[in-house]
């Protein structure tokens, strides 16, 4: 069995090489992400193997079928970059990676809030060229703040708990309570009540219909003046026009993004030598209080190595070589469309 796998790093090959000596498939890299001109790239595959950013639209899913291709495999938890009703009818089952380290995102949401905060970057630069002042380096304690966790699934949970470490008030909103989470002191309320007292406001709910644009002018009128507003879940949750007018304004205090609405046209490349024409993205990274990673926060060694054998042992399932306990896979997370 062939797979085919675009957008990849030289770390995608690294992990994955090695787990597939224990499933023996026959693995091609490619480094473009999957388009209806890379779909050409493959020859004899059954399976494509995708990232975050890799658009797996009706066009491209109607592409990979004519070649042959039975299954979509996501090396990552959100799906929400691939159409499932063109897959369904197009006959590709889909498959997914929906719990490969939470501690990996929730720990990184936590740096970002430590970084913002004492300001770690800058003393680092500073202390290596000899300036030792501390002017401007002014933070807060996290203990006793008020923390609001938008979407408590498994990286939700997984920080709600690392900021009740801290000492932090952890109020949440979700569509459904984790009674745990509760038992362990996180308050659930609506949405509103949630993010109005707010210190931190983490957003941790999947990118779709209902919470595209969730944190947009109304919602950053009911924070509070000098919130800090981390984002380590999709782009599309926050309107960066808006967040700008509020980073303007001085109504956003800090804001930590590993995800970025545009993020495809930069992410995951050295552009040290480019121009960038993204207007936005350069003036969000002209902001002192804005601190941007380029989609990392899942990057751990125990995450990729989750990642490649959860992908392999999808594929195994859904490629047929493995016996299937057909009642399982209706309820494996994993599987999407099949
Ligand atoms: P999950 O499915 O376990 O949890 C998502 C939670 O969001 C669920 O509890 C769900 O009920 C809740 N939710 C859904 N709609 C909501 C809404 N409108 N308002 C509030 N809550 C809502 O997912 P997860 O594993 O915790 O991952 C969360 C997101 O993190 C993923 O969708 C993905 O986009 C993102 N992610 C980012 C990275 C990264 O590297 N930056 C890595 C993995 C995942």
């Amino acid at each position: 069995m062939k797979i085919a796998f675009f957008s990849t790093q030289a770390y995608d090959k690294q992990f994955f090489t090695a787990h597939n000596a224990l499933y023996q498939f026959e693995l091609v890299f490619f480094e473009a992400a999957l388009s209806l001109e890379t779909v050409e790239l493959i020859q004899g595959v059954d399976a494509v193997c995708v990232f975050v950013n890799d658009k797996v639209d009706a066009a491209v899913l109607k592409a990979l079928t004519l070649k042959g291709v039975k299954v979509v495999a996501l090396r990552c938890a959100g799906f929400n970059n691939v159409d499932l009703e063109a897959a369904k009818a197009n006959q590709i089952s889909v498959c997914r990676v929906p719990a490969y380290s939470p501690a990996s995102v929730a720990e990184h949401a936590v740096a970002m809030i430590l970084t913002l905060n004492r300001k770690t970057n800058k003393a680092y630069n500073r202390v290596r060229e000899q300036n030792f002042s501390l002017v401007g380096l002014l933070g807060f304690n996290l203990k006793d703040k008020k923390v609001a966790v938008i979407g408590t699934g498994k990286i939700g949970a997984a920080f709600a708990r690392i900021m009740l470490g801290f000492g932090c008030e952890v109020h949440a909103f979700d569509l459904m309570v984790d009674e745990a989470l509760e038992k362990a002191g996180v308050n659930y309320q609506p949405l509103l009540s949630v993010i109005q007292d707010a210190d931190i406001i983490s957003l941790h709910c999947p990118l779709n219909e209902q919470t595209k644009h969730i944190v947009n002018q109304d919602f950053l009128a009911h924070t509070k003046k000098g919130v800090m507003l981390i984002n380590t879940s999709r782009g599309g949750l926050i309107d960066t026009k808006a967040a700008i007018e509020g980073l303007k304004t001085g109504h956003i205090g800090y804001l930590g993004i590993d995800v970025y609405e545009q993020e495809e046209k930069l992410f995951f490349r050295d552009l040290s030598s480019e121009i960038i024409l993204d207007d936005v993205i350069q003036r969000l990274m002209s902001f002192p209080n804005v601190f941007i990673s380029a989609h990392q926060a899942f990057f751990t060694k125990e995450a990729m190595d989750q990642i490649a054998t959860t992908t392999l042992e999808n594929l195994t399932h859904l490629l047929g070589d493995k016996k299937i306990d057909e009642q399982a896979l209706q309820h494996d997370p994993s599987i999407l469309v099949r």
